[in-house]
């Protein structure tokens, strides 16, 4: 397989697909710039070679062209960080697009503007009418796949490489991440840095085990998460639950949750997980006490309970401190770790407590020689928000893409590069 450290880009154009769907706030400005960083070593090596980079991403969820999605925001920035002046192609189609990326030279950079203006992007219909029978939306969807193909031809023609650093949209199968692929040969299209070390990273989670392994899944819902849940059961030594999802499994077990949230359309489901942990020789760690509060809100009135014990009108907003304590525990003897979700609602100073303590036991356990990988956007901001990112082996930018790479699912940006 081609890689990007071995390929040599001098005099070649090459199309980039990056994920720089960035958070702006009212004025635009750039509020966390991560994706773009994260993307500069892939850029500055194809600069470094003499090559000519074509930056394609999406950003945001636009129906269609909207100034509000526009990738002009972001432009300053991307030539203050690499340092050189970016141009800019108003429509990622037609003349302009094809005529700037003819006439770079090496060394010069254009970003393309938002490729989901268009539907052909992701391959979707849009503008269905809501009553449209099911005719007609056979009747769109094959349209849309048909104009699909022309669209993807004509961003494959500018470029004489592809290179693909959007670990982050790696679990669909649009147009620049996955179908783009084809129309370049095996020695012409490859990861980027970026794209690689997440790939290695799932890699060494999934198959390249010390043991023992835990898993820590935290976050609001089991129903989100049961997929990946049931595939680490196949995997880890212990599996820790935490955060929202607790409450489904202390009700399907007969506790008092109060207020807390829960899904009762799940109960039977936590009881099999549990089932099925003990026969696959799974520990599965659940939490013993609550930090309670008397409404969903930093400023409520809490307290401390065993957490089958929640009074009426009163919710779990964070894990207790013997959890904590058994938690810890599991994590620091742990020789693999990877961590998707908080332990409670950590946007809320007052129940932080829990979630920081995992972050800080799992970079115990990594000084001690541990591998860990945290991805999930939320355990991201977490371990951001907490000044842990640094003390973790690796900390991923995937949310989606990471959890369906864990959940063994093939990811169509990974398998359209390197055949699986
Ligand atoms: P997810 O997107 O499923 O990873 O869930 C992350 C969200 O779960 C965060 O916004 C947390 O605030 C929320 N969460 C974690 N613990 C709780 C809890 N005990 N009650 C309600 N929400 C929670």
């Amino acid at each position: 397989m081609q890689t990007i450290e071995k390929c040599n880009f001098a005099g070649k154009k090459v199309f980039v697909r990056v994920d720089f769907n960035v958070p702006l706030d009212e004025n635009f400005n750039i509020t966390d710039d991560t994706r773009i960083r994260a993307a500069l070593p892939t850029l500055k090596k194809i600069l470094a070679d003499g090559g000519s980079p074509i930056i394609g991403s999406h950003l945001g969820r636009p129906k269609g062209v909207s100034d509000k999605f526009s990738l002009k925001h972001i432009l300053d920035h991307i030539s203050e960080l690499l340092g050189i002046d970016v141009a800019f192609a108003n429509d990622c189609m037609g003349e302009e697009a094809a005529a700037k990326s003819a006439a770079l030279k090496p060394g010069q950079v254009l970003l393309l503007e938002n490729l989901r203006f268009y539907a052909e992007e992701e391959g979707k219909p849009r503008g269905l009418a809501e009553d449209a029978t099911d005719e007609e939306k056979a009747k769109a969807k094959k349209a849309i796949k048909e104009s699909q193909k022309a669209f993807t031809r004509k961003l494959a023609s500018y470029a004489d490489c592809y290179v693909n650093d959007a670990f982050g949209t790696a679990h669909r199968a649009h147009a620049s991440t996955a179908l783009i692929a084809e129309y370049f040969d095996a020695d012409n299209k490859m990861f980027g840095y970026l794209m690689e070390k997440e790939v290695n990273a799932v890699e060494k989670v999934l198959n390249d085990i010390n043991r023992p392994f835990t898993a820590i899944m935290g976050g609001s819902k089991v129903s989100s998460k049961i997929e990946i849940i049931e595939n680490l059961l196949n995997k880890v030594d212990n599996l820790i639950i935490a955060g929202g999802m607790t409450y489904t499994f202390t009700k399907a077990e007969g506790g008092k949750i109060g207020n807390s949230i829960v899904e009762n359309d799940k109960l039977d489901l936590a009881l099999d997980l549990i089932k099925k942990a003990k026969e696959k020789g799974v520990t599965l760690v659940l939490a013993v006490d609550a930090k309670i509060a008397d409404s969903f809100s930093n400023d409520a009135k809490t307290g401390f309970c065993q957490v089958d014990q929640i009074p009426d009108d009163w919710e779990g907003l964070d894990i207790g401190p013997e959890t904590e304590k058994i938690f810890a525990d599991t994590i620091k003897k742990s020789k693999t770790i990877l961590w998707n979700g908080p332990t409670g609602v950590f946007e809320f100073d007052n129940f932080t407590h829990g979630t920081r303590a995992v972050g800080e036991a799992i970079v115990e356990a990594t000084k001690n020689g541990a591998f860990s990988l945290v991805g999930g956007g939320d355990s991201v901001a977490a371990v951001n928000k907490f000044g842990l990112a640094g003390g973790v082996s690796y900390v991923s930018t995937g949310g989606g893409a990471l959890l369906e790479a864990i959940e063994g699912k093939t990811l169509p940006g990974i398998a359209a590069i390197r055949g699986y």
